[in-house]
């Protein structure tokens, strides 16, 4: 952890030290990922059994640049599910299609200091769910897409937004979460008691678990990432799927709300709009710049990647990408 705020000096903007700096960080991510194996503070999620088949002391860091520049080290092509990071991409589709104002009358944008998975708040303090990026709000965004779209349609927009085509679902980690998933049904039902979750509660987690067993790899994060960077368009075809003021509120909502009840800190140590999911992923986006893709399942106890955030925060600190340097 970086106490202070003194950094060699050399050029950030120099492409050479870029390299140097984007290896070590892939190195203090992969060391950090198997110390903490090793000393048990790590470990692969385990409540979605079949999450718990992954090796927890893999790293992989993707950096995507805007110009089609793209430094990869260790495991960049494996797939692993993209579990909470859909958040984002659900935002996304129902911000596209049912605007802010409608999608922000079902959720609030506040962080809620919980546990991704908390049910607390959710009967004692609000009926609208804190966030769209904590299971309870982002299966309430949900309720408004399963109602007009089918999977293949959002399943096509995550391919679009992580400039992914093979991205498929991993059926194996779709039925063990289905299986086992009654923390978010409860969830769902709650939502619904009290006449907020719109439509089937089936339907919708259905449709939620579906979104988080997609199976993605550090590239494909680091082109969502990157899409995000660039307000919203694909650099490489030019195509643009969201409205750059969407991107905004998303950026915004992964700054205080990605990392959960972790986000505080994660923006001071890092300070980059990131989102983490169980399966070990994290996305972040450098904004005008960079997409950044990182897989790591040592998850710590927030739920949140060791190796990926070790590997964010030397980049941020060396190359001073923290939003307020
Ligand atoms: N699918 C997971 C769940 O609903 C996603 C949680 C996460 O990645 N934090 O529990």
């Amino acid at each position: 952890m970086y106490f202070t705020y003194e950094r060699p000096a050399f050029d950030v903007n120099d492409p050479g030290e870029i390299q140097r700096v984007i290896r070590e960080a892939y190195e203090n991510g992969l060391e950090n990922a198997q110390l903490s194996v090793e000393d048990g503070s790590g470990k692969a999620a385990d409540y979605i059994p079949e999450l718990a088949k992954a090796k927890a002391d893999e790293f992989g860091l993707c950096v995507k640049a805007n110009d089609g520049g793209m430094i990869c080290h260790g495991e960049t092509k494996k797939r692993f599910t993209i579990q909470s990071i859909s958040k984002v991409i659900n935002l996304a589709v129902s911000l596209k299609y049912f605007g802010f104002r409608e999608t922000f009358s079902y959720v609030q944008m506040e962080p809620s200091g919980d546990d991704f998975n908390s049910i607390i708040k959710l009967d004692m303090v609000s009926n609208l769910p804190f966030n769209p990026m904590i299971n309870a709000g982002a299966i309430q965004v949900m309720s408004l897409l399963s109602e007009n779209f089918e999977f293949e349609e959002l399943l096509d927009f995550a391919r679009k937004l992580c400039m992914d085509d093979d991205i498929v679902l991993n059926e194996a980690v779709y039925r063990s979460e289905s299986r086992t998933g009654d923390r978010n049904r409860a969830i769902a039902y709650i939502l619904k008691s009290k006449g907020i979750l719109q439509g089937d509660p089936d339907k919708t987690l259905d449709m939620y678990f579906k979104m988080c067993s997609l199976s993605v790899n550090a590239e494909s994060l680091a082109g969502l990432g990157l899409v995000l960077a660039n307000n919203g368009q694909n650099p490489f075809t030019g195509k643009h799927f969201i409205h750059r003021g969407y991107i905004r509120t998303i950026r915004s909502l992964m700054y205080t709300c990605g990392l959960y009840n972790e986000s505080g800190k994660y923006a001071v140590l890092v300070g980059i709009p990131s989102k983490s999911g169980v399966g070990g992923g994290i996305t972040a986006c450098v904004p005008g710049r960079w997409g950044i893709g990182t897989f790591g399942p040592a998850l710590n106890k927030k739920g949140n990647s060791i190796g990926g955030i070790a590997a964010l925060q030397h980049m941020s600190h060396m190359l001073h990408l923290n939003t307020f340097d």
